[in-house]
């Protein structure tokens, strides 16, 4: 999968993108990730990218020039997913996160200040997309929470494709408690049942575990009751 990220902090992504799962998929070549700078595409030789919003107001508004410049500057982007990250964006789930993992190629941009000029959604891109109801100071945090959420069910990314089935969400599910050694710690012990060695029972523990949990933390997971 390629991967381009644009942003007017190329720093803030750089270390995060090279580490563990991620930074040795790259390696491998799985992934393609590239992160530009915004600011090579500015209108002027300040670096400047932002002005001040029409119709007046708090706070700066980034310009659609260096946008389209630098989205424009990104081979293949014509075919690409051209995402923006933005609190008005559908939410990020498992959902969401697995159907991108099946495009080939991402752009993300990471916005600033009080956003982008609004002809760049209309002019550029694909999918809005928010990770959460809150207000981030940049779009750099959510593009690397949807890179990691994404790129982890890209075929090779995670060793153990069991790991990923079983997971929380993936069956609709949270996921079950997990233990291991020592099999007593400060008096709490791990359940007798792991310690079994019988799988069918083990199956049928972790299996109960996740209809529990998922009842106490997270009922509206669950399909609704069924009228009597
Ligand atoms: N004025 C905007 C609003 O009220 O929706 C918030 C702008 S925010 C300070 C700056 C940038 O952070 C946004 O352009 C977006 O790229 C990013 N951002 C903030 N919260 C986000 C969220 N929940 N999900 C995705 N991106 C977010």
């Amino acid at each position: 999968m390629r991967l381009d990220v644009i942003t007017i902090f190329p720093h803030y992504l750089e270390q995060p993108l090279a580490e563990s799962l991620i930074g040795k998929a790259r390696e491998k070549g799985i992934l393609d990730i590239r992160v530009h700078d915004l600011r090579a595409h500015a209108v002027d030789t300040y670096g400047s990218v932002d002005d001040e919003p029409y119709g007046g107001g708090a706070g700066m508004v980034m310009r659609p020039e260096p946008w389209f410049a630098a989205v424009e500057s990104i081979d293949g982007w014509k075919q690409a997913h051209r995402i923006l990250l933005t609190p008005a964006g559908r939410r990020l789930d498992q959902q969401v996160a697995s159907t991108l993992a099946t495009q080939s190629h991402l752009i993300l941009l990471c916005g600033r200040y009080e956003g982008i000029d609004e002809r760049v959604s209309e002019g550029l891109i694909l999918d809005e997309i928010s990770i959460g109801d809150y207000v981030l100071a940049g779009g750099e945090a959510a593009a690397l929470v949807l890179i990691e959420a994404t790129t982890r069910l890209v075929d090779g990314v995670v060793k153990e494709r069991e790991s990923i089935e079983r997971e929380s969400f993936s069956a609709g599910l949270l996921d079950y408690p997990v233990y291991t050694r020592p099999a007593e710690f400060r008096g709490m012990k791990v359940p007798d049942v792991l310690l079994s060695g019988h799988h069918a029972e083990i199956e049928r523990w972790r299996s109960e575990q996740q209809q529990q949990r998922t009842a106490d933390r997270r009922p509206d997971l669950l399909p609704p009751d069924l009228p009597d």
